[in-house]
């Protein structure tokens, strides 16, 4: 089986993680995507993030009805930082069968030297490297210089269109009162306002300043 990994903080999963994972799904082609929520991402402070529990069950609704859309929640029973590598040797451990695909936003791709053991991320999976809009490629030297020319073919490249979106603006604006249809699934949006996520400014930023 040809298997997506997309790990993210999704609080909350919004449009741009959909179009995402689905244009990987034609484009590489996949059997399936597993999206993969981080319990303590390392640079983000963990006390900002919403709790695991709401976080996965706004991915179900959004998934909801996509037969090859999946939910894997392997991060959050784990204790510590959600490192990408040990996600990757557990589910190849789990099946050896399995070819795995590692989904990531172009933009990241050059942070990847600085993630923990790239060169053995790129053993375990293809980076399948998603550009928004006309955007450029990122210069992919640094992972050169940290894991050799095979960085070139351990990459495929999936185009998207671009969706200026992130969920840091999904937070902001249901903090401000301002309306978020259509930027996240209906039932998403339903759970959000019911369980009263995001309405305290405090937690608008995930970022870490100090890691
Ligand atoms: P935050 O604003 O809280 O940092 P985020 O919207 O960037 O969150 P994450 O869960 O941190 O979402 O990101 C998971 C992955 O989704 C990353 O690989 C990121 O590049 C990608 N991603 C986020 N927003 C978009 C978007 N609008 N279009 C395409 N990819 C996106």
């Amino acid at each position: 089986m040809r298997l997506g990994i997309f790990g993210g903080t999704f609080d909350p999963i919004h449009l741009g993680h959909l179009v995402l994972a689905e244009q990987c799904l034609e484009q590489c082609p996949l059997d399936e995507v597993w999206f993969v929520p981080a319990a303590q991402p390392p640079h983000k402070l963990a006390a900002t993030i919403s709790p695991a529990k709401a976080r996965c069950e706004m991915i179900e609704f959004a998934i909801a009805g996509n037969s090859a859309f999946r939910l894997n929640t392997i991060e959050l029973n784990r204790t510590g930082p959600s490192f990408t590598v040990t996600t990757l040797e557990q589910l190849k451990a789990d099946d050896p069968s399995r070819e795995l695909f590692l989904l990531i936003g172009a933009d990241s791709l050059r942070d990847l030297s600085h993630w923990r053991e790239p060169a053995r991320i790129l053993e375990l999976a293809t980076i399948a490297a998603v550009n928004r809009g006309d955007r450029p490629l990122p210069d992919l030297s640094g992972l050169r210089a940290s894991c050799g020319e095979r960085v070139d073919n351990r990459i495929v490249t999936v185009t998207m269109p671009g969706i200026d979106l992130s969920a840091t603006d999904i937070r902001r604006r249901v903090a401000d009162g301002h309306r978020i249809r259509y930027l996240v699934p209906r039932a998403v949006e339903a759970y959000i306002h019911e369980q009263g996520l995001y309405r305290d400014r405090g937690n608008i930023h995930g970022e870490a300043d100090n890691l």
